[in-house]
C-alpha cells in the first residue's frame, strides 16, 4: 500500500494583481486542501494518491496535470463529464487578509459519491486517509462519503487524520460541528486551529483535547498562526514556537504544516518532532506566494538546521 490517500475538491484559483472589481492581471493556479496536503507530503518523499472529481474542462485537466507534476498519484481522480470543474477568484487586500469569491456550487469536486473514495481505499491500501473538514461541507453525498469513509477506513486499521478546517462561506459553525464531530472521533490525529477545536469537541482547550483523547484520538495538533502550535497527547502537552520568517502569504500554512506534521507520524517521530516539521513548513508555505508552491523538500527542511538567519547557502 502507500502512504496516504486523500480525497476533496481542487479548484482552479484566479489571483488577481489588485482588487477584483478593477479587473487586473489575473496568475492561474491550482488550489485545495487536500490537494496541498498532497503535495506537500509528495514533496517530503511521501507516496500519495489524491482522489477527487474534477470537470471534463481545461480547468479540471490543469488540476491534474499539476498534481501529477508533483509526484501525486491522481490513478483513482474522476472526470466528471456533466459538471465544471470549480473555479475561485481570489484578491490579497492587505498582506493577510484575503477576499475570496467561489463558483464551485454544482462543481464536478462537489459531486463526490462514496464509491469514488471506496475504490481508492480498496486499490491504494493507505497507511493514513487525510480527511478534512472542507469536503463534507461540500454536499450530501461528500458528507455521506467523508462519514463513512472514515467509519470504514479506521475500522479496518487504516489510520486517519482530519484537518479540522472550518469554511465559513459554505456552512455555518453549528452544522459543521455536528457533521466533524463523529469524524473527529473516528481519527487517530486530529489538527484545527485554535479557533477550530471547539468545533469537533465541547469546552476550553484541555476541555475539547481530553474528550478527544478520551475516544481515542491520539494526538491532537493545534495551530496559532504566527505564534506557533501545540500538540497534545495522553503523555501531555508539547508547544513549539513558530519558525521566524518574513511571511509574504499566510494562505497554505495550514496545508504546509497539516503536511509536515503528518509527515513526521509516518517517519514515526514523536510528536514534539513531528509538531516541529509541521512548524518549519509552515514557515516555507507562509515565506512564498502561493498555496503551496513554498512546501519544503527535505533538503529544505535540512536548511533551516545549522544555518545563522542572513546565511547564504
Ligand atoms: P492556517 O493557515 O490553517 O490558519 P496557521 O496560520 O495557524 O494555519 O499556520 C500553521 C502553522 O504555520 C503555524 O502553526 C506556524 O507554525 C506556521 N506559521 C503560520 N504563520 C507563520 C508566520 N507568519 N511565520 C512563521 N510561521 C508561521
Amino acid at each position: 500500500g502507500i502512504d496516504v490517500l486523500t480525497f476533496g475538491e481542487s479548484m482552479v484559483a484566479f489571483r488577481s494583481d489588485g482588487p477584483l472589481v478593477q479587473g487586473g492581471l489575473q496568475t492561474t493556479r491550482v488550489a485545495g486542501a487536500e490537494s496541498n496536503v498532497a503535495i506537500g507530503l509528495a514533496r517530503l518523499g511521501h507516496s500519495v494518491a489524491w482522489a477527487g472529481r474534477v470537470g471534463a474542462d481545461p480547468f479540471g485537466r490543469l488540476v491534474l496535470r499539476e498534481l501529477r507534476a508533483e509526484g501525486v498519484d491522481t490513478t483513482y481522480a474522476v472526470v466528471d463529464v456533466e459538471r465544471p470543474t470549480g473555479l475561485m477568484f481570489v484578491e490579497q487586500r492587505t498582506a493577510d487578509l484575503t477576499l475570496v469569491e467561489y463558483r464551485r456550487t454544482g462543481s464536478a469536486g462537489s459531486a463526490l459519491d462514496p464509491a469514488d473514495v471506496g475504490a481508492a481505499v480498496a486499490r491504494t491500501r493507505p497507511r493514513l486517509l487525510h480527511l478534512t473538514g472542507i469536503t463534507p461541507a461540500l454536499s450530501a453525498s461528500a458528507l455521506e462519503c467523508v462519514t463513512s469513509v472514515a467509519e470504514s477506513a479506521s475500522a479496518a486499521g487504516v489510520l486517519v487524520s482530519l484537518d479540522v478546517n472550518h469554511r465559513n462561506r459554505l456552512w455555518t459553525r453549528e452544522q459543521a460541528k455536528e457533521a466533524l464531530t463523529p469524524i473527529a472521533r473516528r481519527a487517530a490525529y486530529v489538527i484545527a486551529s485554535d479557533d477550530e477545536l471547539d468545533l469537533v469537541a465541547d469546552g476550553t482547550e484541555e476541555e475539547a483535547v481530553a474528550s478527544l483523547l478520551a475516544h481515542g484520538v491520539v494526538q491532537v495538533a493545534v495551530k496559532r498562526g504566527p505564534r506557533g502550535a501545540s500538540v497534545h497527547t495522553v503523555a501531555g502537552r508539547v508547544d513549539v514556537d513558530a519558525v521566524p520568517v518574513t511571511a509574504v502569504d499566510p494562505i497554505g500554512a495550514g496545508d504546509a504544516f497539516t503536511a509536515g506534521f503528518l509527515s513526521g507520524v509516518l517517519d514515526g517521530l514523536d510528536p514534539g518532532e513531528c509538531l516541529r516539521r509541521g512548524a518549519e513548513a509552515g514557515a516555507f508555505a507562509v515565506s512564498a506566494k502561493g498555496d503551496w508552491e513554498g512546501a519544503p523538500t527535505r533538503a529544505d527542511l535540512a536548511l533551516l538546521h545549522g544555518h545563522r538567519p542572513g546565511a547564504t547557502v
